[in-house]
């Protein structure tokens, strides 16, 4: 299923803001040839006192450390990326969106050397509903565990969001769609449950709530965080651990987490049941603690939340 894109007014370029359709990159820069770029994925929530970005600092963090994997040197600082995402959603109108902060490398020298090719940096907003289709997050998701398996660690750093990694992300995807699935859940290369094409992974088992360890083939998500920080506060106990594939099986409750699909249940896995087939109490219990956090229901007693109207600073 392909969907058109939700354009905006205006992409951010570097300290310009410039026409969505003029945001282009040569044919041949090293983003399209080689999958050069580290990117980001955040959202912005509608709350009563304005829209509020959430977690930017941690995501504009998580770029700079992407980056720095790929010896990309960022051009702008934390508190212009903060400031740059803040005015996007202001001159784009948007109060309900997502935001897409791009470093990459562009069009210069021939070859693998990037030396001589342009950092580029780029940041798009755009309206986006739910992103497992709609009902998913009340009805909860179908899944399949995927034939394609997460890279090795020391092949590719998937702490570091670069967009080459995504190919992986795309067979991933791809599979599950094609099999009739919203998505799939790959392993890792010992075979124990890694996470899904743009999500981590929770179950829930006799009532603690149970993630996979960060063993160099699971991105550390921000929702993970997010997610693991409410169920604590909330006196849940959260374990990290080493996750065989037959325990999504066995689960009484199983459930997505992404800044795109925020706390997405899933109610299957290869056509077997889990627990009730519908979202479970624990699910529900923090997908509400969390949509209450990113839209300033509750107190946002850890500073998660940046006010598109205000003029809060990030410190590099
Ligand atoms: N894993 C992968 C591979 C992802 O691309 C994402 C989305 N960024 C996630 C997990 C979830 O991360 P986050 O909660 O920070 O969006």
């Amino acid at each position: 299923m392909s969907t058109s894109f939700p354009e905006a007014r205006w992409i951010w370029k570097d300290g310009s803001l410039i026409p969505w359709a003029d945001a282009q990159v040569h044919l041949l820069s090293l983003a399209v040839q080689f999958g050069s770029s580290a990117f980001e994925g955040i959202r912005c929530y509608k709350t009563d006192d304005g829209p509020a970005i959430f977690r930017l600092e941690d995501h504009l963090r998580r770029l700079v450390r992407s980056c720095a994997t790929y010896r990309l040197a960022p051009a702008h600082s934390l508190d212009e990326l903060s400031e740059a995402c803040r005015q996007l959603v202001v001159e784009n109108g948007l109060e309900d969106c997502y935001l897409r902060p791009m470093v990459l490398r562009g069009y210069g020298a021939p070859g693998l050397d990037p030396t001589g090719s342009p950092i580029e940096t780029y940041i798009a907003t755009w309206a986006w509903g739910t992103y497992l289709g709609e009902g998913a997050l009340e009805r909860g998701v179908d899944v399949r565990v995927s034939s394609w398996a997460r890279p090795r660690p020391n092949t590719f750093p998937v702490q570091a969001k670069s967009a080459g990694h995504y190919n992986n992300a795309q067979l991933i995807k791809m599979e599950a769609l094609a099999d009739g699935f919203a998505e799939g859940i790959a392993l890792g290369p010992s075979g124990l449950v890694s996470e899904a094409s743009g999500q981590n992974l929770f179950l829930v088992r006799d009532g603690a709530i149970v993630t996979p360890v960060l063993d160099g083939t699971v991105l550390e998500g921000i929702t993970r965080d997010t997610v693991i920080a409410l169920a604590r506060e909330d006196g849940l106990e959260v374990r990290e651990e080493p996750v065989p594939r037959e325990s999504l099986y066995t689960a009484d409750e199983l459930f997505l987490t992404g800044t795109a699909s925020e706390v997405t249940p899933v109610r299957s896995v290869d056509r077997i049941t889990i627990g009730t087939g519908r979202a479970g109490p624990v699910t529900r219990q923090l997908q509400a603690a969390y949509m209450d956090t990113v839209t300033g229901k509750t107190p946002d007693d850890h500073g998660w939340l940046t006010r598109v109207g205000s003029s809060a600073t990030v410190t590099s």
